[in-house]
Order: structure tokens, then C-alpha cells, then sequence
């Protein structure tokens, strides 16, 4: 998608923080990190949120979380951390493309305040 944000960072065409990468997922350190760890894991080919995850497209979502457990693992979160999709307006979905945060590095609290 010619527009997307994200597709432009996994392009090369807006530059990132790289953490991670193979043939179907970037990861890329969050610009606004709301925890000491915070990785954004993305598909390199668009889809817009997990509402358009299908029987033809989730196999990279499995390959994700087989990435995110790696860097966690290589990030030394070894007391826990969280994975977040935000899916849609309501959930807080700003950029839409797929994307899952890694978030650790601190105790993170409860999920939602209301
Ligand atoms: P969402 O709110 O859609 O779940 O998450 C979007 C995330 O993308 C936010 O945490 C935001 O800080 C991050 N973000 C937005 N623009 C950029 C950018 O240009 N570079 C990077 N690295 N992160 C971004
Ligand atoms: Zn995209």
C-alpha cells in the first residue's frame, strides 16, 4: 500500500530502529515507547489490522509470535511481558497496518482502566 506507514518503514523508504527481520516480518522500535522495551512486529505484506487476518494470510501470524518469543528471549524479559494488537478505532488503532507491540521491561499493570 503506497500510503501506508508501515509499509514504508518495512520499504526502507521512512528509516526505523531495526530489531528484527526474516522473509515475512519486521521489527522496529516503537517512536513513542511507553515501556523500557516496546517492538512493533508487522507482515511485510499489508494487512490492515487483525480483522483481515484469514485461512490465506495467518501463517504470519504464528511466524510473528515465533519472533516475538526470540527477541523477548534476546531482550532478557525474563520476568514476563505483554503482546498488544490494537484492532479498530474503539481498541486505539492508529496506524493500520497489522501490527503487534512487545511490550516489557517493567511490571506493565493492568491491561484497561476502564
Ligand atoms: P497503534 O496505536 O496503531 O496500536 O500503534 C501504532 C504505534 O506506532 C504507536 O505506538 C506509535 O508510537 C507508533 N508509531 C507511529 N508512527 C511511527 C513511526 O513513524 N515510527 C515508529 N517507529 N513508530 C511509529
Ligand atoms: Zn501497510
Amino acid at each position: 500500500m503506497s500510503d501506508c506507514l508501515f509499509c514504508k518503514i518495512v520499504s526502507g523508504e521512512i528509516p526505523s530502529k531495526k530489531v528484527y527481520e526474516d522473509d515475512c516480518c519486521y521489527a522496529f522500535e516503537d517512536i513513542a515507547p511507553v515501556a523500557p522495551v516496546h517492538i512493533l512486529f508487522v507482515p511485510k505484506k499489508h494487512i490492515a489490522s487483525a480483522a483481515g487476518i484469514n485461512s490465506e494470510n495467518s501463517e504470519v501470524v504464528s511466524k510473528i509470535y515465533e519472533a516475538i518469543a526470540k527477541v523477548a528471549k534476546e531482550k532478557k524479559l525474563d520476568g514476563g511481558w505483554r503482546v498488544v494488537s490494537n484492532c479498530g478505532a474503539d481498541a486505539g488503532q492508529t496506524v493500520f497496518h497489522l501490527h503487534f507491540h512487545l511490550l516489557g521491561g517493567k511490571p506493565l499493570g493492568v491491561m484497561c482502566d476502564d
